[in-house]
């Protein structure tokens, strides 16, 4: 049975297959269909279809809780 992820914006995703900058942590900046996500090491951007970045992730570093504050 395949798992769905929870992935929310803010959130930090560590990728199974590291950047060419050497970097695996890649903050999410936009869902839908397809996912954006920046990497941490360089700062550049992907879009990626959401199954496809499903497989790629390894683990998921949920976004520090600033949800106290207005937004
Ligand atoms: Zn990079």
């Amino acid at each position: 049975m395949p798992q769905i992820l929870k992935i929310c914006t803010g959130d930090v995703l560590e990728l199974k297959k590291p950047h060419p900058c050497g970097e695996k942590l890649f903050t999410v900046v936009r869902l839908g269909s397809d996912v954006r996500i920046i990497c941490k090491g360089c700062g550049r951007d992907l879009t990626l279809p959401r199954v496809k970045l499903e497989k790629a992730v390894k683990k998921i570093h949920p976004a520090p809780t600033e949800s106290s504050s207005k937004g």
